[in-house]
């Protein structure tokens, strides 16, 4: 189905019925042109902080020039933002933002997997690499999944603190919890 054919209506409730088992904290529909991007923020990615560079395609570099992506993109038709939260047992609770992790990843699949299946194309990006494999072919063969690997906003150079004051949407809901993030772009 050609995005341009249905409306955000359409969309919505798609994602809402994923919304329905794995619930979202907020979410808004963004304008894409507007999507804030920068070359600290991939630069950040590039200095290796969570030791994923160079070990994937949904990372830099593998994930591709940012500027490319960045422009790519702002073009798209539309943007939706969501967001889940989960409370830890305190902010050291490592394992606690691990399993949110787990299950951000599962509302991603669930969204995705949804809108696949009402025949709407479009790209998610999501909170840390694309672990859909147990090892990831990066740099040795081409990816196994290139219409479900899955670039995490940051590794494609987007300011995620910027956009979610730009879309009213909170960046931190308080101590002792962890927020994630994911952007669909049809
Ligand atoms: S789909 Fe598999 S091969 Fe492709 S980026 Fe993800 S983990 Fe790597």
């Amino acid at each position: 189905m050609d995005t341009a054919m249905i409306d955000k209506n359409s969309m919505e409730a798609v994602l809402k019925d994923a919304f329905l088992t794995h619930p979202v904290k907020e979410y808004t529909w963004v304008d894409p042109k507007c999507l804030p991007f920068s070359a600290d923020v991939r630069g950040m990615c590039e200095a290796n902080r969570c030791g994923m560079y160079g070990k994937s395609w949904s990372c830099p570099p593998g994930a591709g020039d940012w500027e490319t992506l960045r422009d790519a993109y702002q073009a798209k038709d539309a943007a939706f933002l969501y967001t889940t939260c989960y409370q830890l047992e305190d902010s050291f609770d490592i394992e606690g933002m691990a399993e949110a992790k787990k299950m951000h990843r599962a509302l991603d699949r669930s969204v995705t997997a949804r809108l696949r299946d009402a025949g709407i194309s479009h790209i998610l990006l999501g909170a840390g690499t694309c672990d859909l494999c147990t090892t990831c072919t990066y740099p040795t063969a081409p990816c196994r999944h290139p219409d479900l690997m899955q670039r995490s906003m940051e590794a494609c150079g987007m300011d995620v603190v910027t956009l979610s004051r730009l879309a009213g949407v909170k960046y931190n809901n308080g101590s002792e919890t962890v927020t994630y993030f994911s952007l669909i772009l049809f």
